[in-house]
């Protein structure tokens, strides 16, 4: 980022937040239960209030969006009208890019060029790539006898309902409204309540960019009332989340419970990071497992969470990882020269300071970081932080922490890298670094998880597919696969 963009950057973070509204069928309008709270994790400070939508908000926002699908203007409308609606928005948000970034880091701590680049420029580019899909995804004709015709078309499924977390908020509704809008869904979407004001912005964006009312709405509030009650709403088609584990299995629950409404979970992760000792440029690995670790304070869901590391290399690349690690800026999210901001409030820092504590408690021996730092800017920062000895068994090896907190684990041979790698519930990403082709094709088909890097951590774009395995969820955002969330197929056998 420039020094005139960092310039900007101390008047946008100086500007007044008004109080936030529900956006519904294109209307602007306070919530029927009580407003939340919205403080920076920056430095605690007050930022504004969220209308907190309930039950009858969530009614009228899916009979909005049911509304808009049923009267055709959206759903119907030609491939190519959506095209330009979406290419417009995606231009509207690459011109206000930098102030959504810095509403955004306000909200949530991330540092901000990681910012710019993740949230509103990857959300444009999101945009733009399925606004000029659309229009270049066919049905098909089936192979069936002379005397009849089979079509398959490919239909929007109605009313999707997406369910955003707040560590890349943009982003990742991102990846869920630009293919669902653009294969003609209306949507209803629920942000969480630490990350909500990009997303209402970007609504009145898309108003502006021509999208018809009631095609997107935005609902804020708690998740346990607001999301739970989309759900569980028998209007819904589908619901889209991202976000943890245990939220996914509510929402199943509730689609069993109403109207068996398809469930797309993208969920954590505990992603290993495999460095053999053949790996090419070992520098360039430890930046990687830096870089794939903590970017973001490791609230990341395909974060390189566990090293493991072949042993004869072991002890060279621990040294190497800790004095990379402990040269890291850790401060202000929109100051120039930090590269890691705040974890997400209060609560985050606290549970975050409790998962360090187990892992000394169950034995795991720590090397570097495990502390709060810069409390006195009333701010919450965590050293990065890695722990040694850690075994497959504890806590701090098994379950998502979600914040700048690696486990390390040392391996023999290839078999025993595989095994500790698949030896989580959770399957995501997974690193391999090695110089070896044949040990990289193996472990990419061994290896469970859902993307693989070799030889980087953490790179991807739209043209690649990201989803989990085993317990880190179903379905794919990304690429054209993630239309096959948003359409269903209808068949047609015509006798000729
Ligand atoms: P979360 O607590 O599961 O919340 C995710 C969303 O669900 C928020 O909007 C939340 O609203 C809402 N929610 C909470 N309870 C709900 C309920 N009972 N019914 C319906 N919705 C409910 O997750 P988070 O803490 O925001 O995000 C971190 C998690 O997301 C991590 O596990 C991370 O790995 C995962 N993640 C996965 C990916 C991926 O692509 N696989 C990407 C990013 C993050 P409130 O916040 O308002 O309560």
């Amino acid at each position: 980022m420039s020094t005139t963009q960092y310039e900007r950057v101390k008047q946008l973070r100086a500007d007044r937040i008004a109080p936030q509204q529900l956006y519904i069928d294109g209307k602007w309008r306070d919530g029927r239960a009580e407003v939340l709270p919205v403080s920076s994790p920056i430095d605690g400070a007050r930022l504004t209030t969220l209308a907190a939508a309930g039950r009858s908000d969530v009614n009228d926002a899916v009979h909005a969006a049911r509304t808009c699908y049923e009267s055709g203007s959206w759903s119907r409308s030609a491939p190519a009208a959506r095209r330009q609606v979406l290419l417009r928005w995606a231009e509207l948000i690459e011109s206000h890019a930098l102030e959504l970034a810095v509403l955004g880091v306000r909200e949530n701590g991330t540092e901000l060029s990681m910012a710019l680049r993740a949230e509103p420029l990857s959300a444009a580019a999101t945009l733009r790539y399925y606004a000029e899909a659309i229009d270049k995804v066919y049905g098909e004709i089936a192979p069936s006898p002379a005397n009849v015709l089979g079509l398959v078309h490919r239909l929007p499924v109605g009313v999707v309902g997406a369910i955003v977390p707040w560590n890349f908020p943009l982003m990742i509704a991102a990846w869920k409204l630009a293919p669902a809008l653009a294969a003609g869904n209306c949507v209803v979407l629920k942000p969480s309540e630490k990350a909500s004001l990009t997303l209402l912005r970007v609504a009145s964006l898309a108003a502006e960019a021509g999208l018809p009312a009631g095609a997107l709405n935005v609902v804020t509030g708690s998740g346990g009332e607001c999301g739970a009650a989309l759900a569980e709403h028998d209007d819904v088609d589908v619901i889209a989340f991202t976000g943890s584990g245990g939220v996914g299995r509510s929402l199943l629950a509730a689609s069993a419970r109403s109207n068996l409404k398809r469930v797309y979970l993208e969920l954590g992760g505990k992603s290993p990071n495999i460095v053999f000792d053949d790996a090419p440029d070992l520098d360039a690995a430890v930046a990687g497992v830096v870089n794939g670790m903590f970017r973001n304070s490791g609230q990341v869901c395909i974060a390189g969470t566990r090293l493991l590391l072949q042993r004869s290399i072991a002890a060279r690349f621990m040294e190497k990882l800790i004095a990379a690690t402990e040269r890291l800026v850790v401060g202000d999210p929109l100051a120039a020269g930090t590269q890691i901001g705040a974890v997400c409030g209060e609560d985050q820092l606290a549970k975050l300071m409790r998962s360090v504590r187990a892992a000394e408690s169950e034995g795991a021996k720590l090397v570097t970081g495990g502390a709060r730092i810069l409390a006195d800017t009333g701010g919450y920062y965590m050293q990065p932080t890695i722990f040694t000895d850690v075994t497959p068994t504890m806590a701090l090896a098994r379950e998502e922490v979600f914040g700048p907190v690696l486990a390390s684990m040392v391996f023999d041979d290839e078999a025993e890298a595989v095994r500790l790698a698949n030896s989580t519930a959770l399957g995501l990403a997974a690193g391999v670094w090695t110089s070896d082709l044949s040990t990289a094709h193996r472990m990419v088909k061994s290896v469970r998880a859902g993307l693989i890097h070799v030889n980087c951590y953490g790179g991807s774009d739209l043209t690649v597919p990201l989803g989990g395995v085993k317990q880190s969820g179903n379905g794919h955002d990304k690429s054209l696969h993630a239309l096959d969330k948003f359409t269903e197929l209808r068949s047609a056998w015509m006798q000729l």
